[in-house]
C-alpha cells in the first residue's frame, strides 16, 4: 500500500514523483499528481528509459545523454544531456 503524501489516500500503487526544487520524493494519487504534473517529475520505473545529466541536473531520455553510466540517482543513468555536452540539439 501506498499513501498519497498530500490528502492520505491509500492505494496500491501511486506515481512517486520527485520535486526539483526541494529534492524530495512523494508519492501522489492521480488526483494530487494531475494538480501539480507540471511541477514535478515521475521517478523513474525499472525500465529506465530516464536517466539525469550530471551538468544540468535535468531528466532525459536515455538516448539524449552521452557518456552513460549507470548507477546515478535513484539507480538511473546518468550521462550529459545535448546541451550540456555541445551536440547540435
Ligand atoms: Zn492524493
Ligand atoms: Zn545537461
Amino acid at each position: 500500500m501506498m499513501t498519497c503524501s498530500e490528502c492520505g489516500h491509500e492505494e496500491r500503487s501511486m506515481k512517486t514523483t520527485y520535486r526539483p526544487d526541494d529534492g524530495d520524493e512523494h508519492a501522489l494519487c492521480e488526483r494530487c499528481y494531475g494538480e501539480v504534473a507540471g511541477e514535478v517529475l515521475i521517478v523513474p520505473g525499472p525500465a529506465y528509459c530516464f536517466g539525469t545529466c550530471r551538468e544540468c541536473g535535468g531528466w532525459f531520455s536515455v538516448r539524449d545523454l552521452s557518456e552513460r553510466t549507470g548507477g546515478g540517482r535513484y539507480s538511473s543513468p546518468v550521462g550529459l544531456c545535448r546541451g550540456c555536452s555541445g551536440e547540435p540539439a
